[in-house]
């Protein structure tokens, strides 16, 4: 479960406790009190937003402390493993520093509860506007683990337009996530969340899985000529030996042509070209399509460009937006035939205009995506535009 309930007077843990997680507390008040003999003294009281029993989470001690509720509280467990795999990647001074300073905790602690009485304020976790901004993203995380686990994130798709021949080609999935209490919040933000740990992978999991969904509707493999989606792929989850065949699993188990499912590896990515052209070449085997993103934005090396079979360029939509002015044409038209020369086809990101479409067409650029053909759109309706 997500939450934890703990009506007042109850305890959350016992001092001596083998820890399981830390938690995060939401709601109510909590005591942190250690018993020595007959003798119990408070430590300090935390409210909603602290941080509690992280200590022995860090360095897998035993609890120093035990927890009990003044009033009902609400609180979401942290699990292990999302400190461990942060800590795990975290400069090693900075950790270093860290389980220093939790040991002097722990001595300092030991000190006192036989003499003095702390004061309440010298004890819960510092608040630095650094330890703040972590919780922040790891509250954030564990609503985005409650979001995935309960089906919230929504997969839209994209129409891409095939300019000559004026019919929807395909689609691109993008995946929307509406935070109950602060909206929208961009795939930008949460996906480079979910990249900070592991949770990038079931993410990455659960897009393929509504992205075959949908393909089912839109396009059944055994169509004619069937449309195609194109599914972001990010950083880790390229690293992941398993992925191809967990996709290609999914793609059969949905009865599709691996040829509708094409990948999108953005350029940024493509520094280890090496790890890339196998990527291509394993996909390219199982009869996969591979798109190059977000194009002239990264390190295009053009040196290694051509060891990389690329099955479809994208151009970014800053290319596009700025083909007003002659320089910037003379580079789109420079790009659509050097894409055309290497066996590509080409997207353009971010059509617009009537005007831009226009000028892409007179340049043979092959598909075009942006606002002007259609908003990424929920799966009835991309449904309707694909039949229309
Ligand atoms: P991207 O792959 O370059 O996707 C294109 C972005 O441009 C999308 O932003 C799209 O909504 C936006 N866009 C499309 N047409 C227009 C237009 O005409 N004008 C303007 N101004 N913008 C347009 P979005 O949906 O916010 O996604 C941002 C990025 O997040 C994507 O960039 C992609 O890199 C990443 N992303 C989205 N969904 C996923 C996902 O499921 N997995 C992964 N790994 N990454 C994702
Ligand atoms: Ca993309
Ligand atoms: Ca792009
Ligand atoms: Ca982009």
């Amino acid at each position: 479960s997500f939450r934890v309930d703990v009506p007042a007077g109850s305890v959350l843990f016992h001092q001596g406790d083998a820890p399981t997680s830390a938690f995060l507390l939401e709601s109510g008040s909590i005591e942190v009190i250690t018993v020595h003999g007959d003798v119990s003294r408070r430590l300090g009281v935390l409210g909603p937003g602290d941080l509690l029993g992280e200590m022995a989470v860090l360095d897998d001690s035993p609890r120093s402390a035990t927890a009990r509720a003044l009033a009902d509280c609400v609180l979401m467990p942290i699990d292990r493993k999302q400190f461990a795999e942060r800590l795990d990647s975290a400069d090693p001074v900075v950790r270093a520093l860290l389980l220093s300073q939790i040991s002097r905790y722990r001595s300092a602690l030991a000190q006192m509860s036989g003499q003095i009485e702390p004061s309440a304020a010298s004890l819960p976790v510092p608040r630095s506007s650094d330890a703040s901004v972590a919780l922040d993203k790891i509250r954030l995380e564990g609503h985005l683990r409650e979001a995935l686990d309960k089906g919230e994130l929504e997969v839209r798709l994209q129409p891409i337009l095939d300019i000559a021949h004026h019919r929807i080609a395909g689609f691109e999935a993008l995946t929307r996530w509406t935070h109950p209490e602060r909206g929208p919040i961009s795939p930008a933000e949460f996906i480079a969340l979910a990249e900070e740990t592991s949770l990038i992978v079931p993410v990455g999991d659960y897009v393929l899985d509504q992205v075959c969904s949908a393909l089912q509707q839109l396009a059944p493999g055994d169509a004619a000529d069937p449309l195609f989606v194109a599914l972001n792929v990010s950083g880790r989850q390229l690293a992941d030996p398993a992925l191809l065949d967990r996709f290609l699993a999914v793609i059969r188990a949905h009865g599709l042509q691996p040829a509708q499912l094409k990948i999108e590896i953005t350029e940024s990515l493509v520094l280890d070209y090496v790890q890339v052209s196998r990527i291509i070449e394993r996909c390219h085997a199982a009869g996969i399509k591979v798109a190059l993103d977000d194009f002239g934005t990264g390190y295009s090396n053009l040196g290694h460009l051509h060891k990389l079979e690329f099955d479809t360029l994208k151009l970014d939509q800053g290319f596009v937006r700025q083909m007003h002015e002659p320089r910037c044409l003379a580079i789109v038209h420079a790009v659509v035939v050097m894409a055309h020369s290497l066996g590509c086809n080409i997207v353009a990101e971010g059509v617009e205009t009537q005007a831009q479409l226009d000028s892409l067409r007179e340049l043979g650029c092959t598909y075009a995506q942006g606002y002007l053909i259609g908003k990424p759109l929920a799966l009835v309706d991309a449904v309707a535009l694909a039949t229309s």
